[in-house]
């Protein structure tokens, strides 16, 4: 397949990882004021986007609905900033401490965007890299 055809093909499909035995991961903003965790099957693809802001923040992503993302600690109100630009579909949020962006919220909250960079013990080296055309959306 061409890069050009993984890259189409991968806007069709995103990976909410529903399929399969669900697997407990947990996560925290560096100063760990933001701490959270959610529901996913064995994550063995993440997604690097090359839109203006992921190339930015080097942000790697997987993706869980809402109802199975919850914060352990903290709150989005009170701890984060949620930064939004262009469209404003995604609310990029990040911890008003320390300055690091754990996850986003696309669609009003139904679909959550977590920074694997921010999970524990996750080995990057170990997954798949999903090359994304975001800034061509
Ligand atoms: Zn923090």
């Amino acid at each position: 397949m061409s890069d050009n055809a993984k890259l189409e093909a991968s806007k069709a499909t995103l990976d909410l990882g529903l399929n399969g035995e669900p697997v407990h991961y947990k996560g925290a903003c560096h100063c760990r004021k933001i701490q959270y965790e959610f529901d996913h099957s064995e994550i063995k693809q993440i997604r690097e986007c090359n839109c203006s802001i992921c190339t930015q923040k080097g942000g790697r992503f997987v993706y869980t609905p809402g109802n199975r993302f919850h914060l352990t600690v903290g709150s989005l109100d009170d701890d984060m900033t949620a930064y939004q630009f262009n469209k404003k579909i995604i609310k990029h949020y990040f911890c008003s401490t320390c300055g690091c962006a754990p996850f986003g919220f696309a669609a009003g909250g139904k679909v959550i965007g977590i920074n694997v960079r921010s999970m524990e013990d996750f080995d990057m080296k170990k997954v798949e890299i999903e090359y994304f055309d975001g800034a061509n959306m």
